[in-house]
């Protein structure tokens, strides 16, 4: 049997027609930048998000860094974040002049440890980015309440985790603004490169929407340095296709999610802990097991997909040397990054699938 870690072509092979019948509408009004789609699904992603203003951009590590320009992050500031996330949330706060200052993240939601940060402010601290890793939101309260005690602005990295909920409140609504990907392997990918930023603020929208276009407004005027952050119509014609589909995929993944965390449980393997406030949308099921590699490499034998996300924290990149951070400086962060394996978690997977997954980790770490 055959178990990739993500299948996006039995998920292509549902909706086919439509995707192709929404691509060929763009293509034959040649309108291929933003346009009616773009402003559609705009609206329609801040609606699910529960938040009052979209801006649709090239990425989601546009989406981070058109953020950061907007709210005048650059030289001299500080964003606190988490090292144990992908590369794009530390590499746009570096890219827009500013220093990561990194705290470590609690074990058992790999998300950024609000215990840990106040101590990491400094007068130069200016943001505060907590990235809802693998689908779960961070823990938003105690955040908000140090950022509004420290008049800190409030980043979401949302790229994992569009519609998941803290407290009822959706990813993205509640900080300054909240950043998607429309990455193909996130819960809602696209058929290319996408993202979109959410806010609640209208000042800061207007900004976020002048800055995607090069800070020209009106056209060939600048008052701001902004970039090309736009989002091509071809993606936003796709994303609303799959759009109607996200919550019913989202309960496939944690469907998929109960069965694991039923088998697995009373084993040595450490199942996902999701915080009760929470609901999650498994952008990834991440385990820990003992002899992590040992088990990767007996899956990938056995022809099931699994990957290590991340296998170096951001504080030991080599691009961030300058820094000054070094190994033992977030013991946690470092840990996950030796224990932690993604499983196959897609709405797709039949049963038979899923069985034969658990029984090949059970058989190994027995
Ligand atoms: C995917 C991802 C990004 C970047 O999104 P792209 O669309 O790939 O640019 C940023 N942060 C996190 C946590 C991500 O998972």
């Amino acid at each position: 049997m055959q178990v990739p870690l993500l299948d996006l072509k039995a998920q292509y092979a549902t909706i086919k027609d439509e995707v192709l019948a929404a691509v060929s509408e763009v293509l034959e009004s040649q309108r291929c930048i933003g346009g009616p789609k773009v402003a559609e699904l705009e609206e329609k992603i801040a609606a699910i998000s529960d938040s009052r203003f979209a801006v649709g951009v090239s990425s989601g590590t546009d989406a981070i860094l058109n953020s950061l320009m907007s709210l005048d992050i650059g030289v001299g500031d500080e964003v606190i974040t988490t090292p144990f996330t992908f590369f794009a949330t530390v590499g746009c706060i570096a890219r827009a002049g500013a220093r990561p200052v990194f705290v470590d993240i609690d074990p058992k939601t790999f998300n950024i440890d609000p215990a840990l940060f106040e101590s990491a402010i400094t007068e130069k601290t200016k943001v505060i980015m907590p990235v809802h890793l693998f689908g779960q939101m961070s823990d938003m309260d105690p955040i908000m309440e140090i950022a509004n005690k420290y008049n800190l602005a409030v980043i979401e990295d949302a790229a994992q985790s569009i519609t998941s909920t803290y407290k009822g409140r959706k990813a993205g609504s509640i900080g300054t603004a909240g950043c998607f990907s429309f990455f193909p392997s996130k819960n809602l990918g696209g058929i290319g490169d996408g993202g979109m930023i959410v806010t609640n603020d209208e000042q800061l929208y207007e900004r976020l929407f002048v800055m995607r276009n090069h800070g020209s407004k009106p056209k060939y005027y600048h008052k701001y340095i902004g970039g090309n952050f736009r989002l091509d119509a071809v993606q936003a014609a796709a994303l609303l296709v799959k759009l109607p589909h996200l919550n019913e995929w989202s309960q496939g993944r944690r469907h998929n999610a109960a069965y694991y965390d039923k088998r697995f449980a009373g084993t040595v393997i450490k199942t996902p802990y999701i915080n009760p406030d929470c609901v999650t949308i498994y952008n990834q099921y991440v385990i820990r097991v003992p002899r992590r590699d040992e088990v990767a490499a007996y899956l990938s034998e056995k022809n099931i997909g699994c990957a290590i996300y991340y296998p170096v924290p951001l504080h030991l990149q080599e691009c961030f040397s300058y820094l000054g951070y070094k190994e033992g400086d977030f013991p946690e962060s470092e840990k996950a990054a030796k224990e932690v394996l993604a499983i196959p978690v897609y709405p797709e997977l039949t049963d038979e699938q899923l069985q034969y997954v658990a029984s090949k980790i059970e058989e190994f770490v027995r």
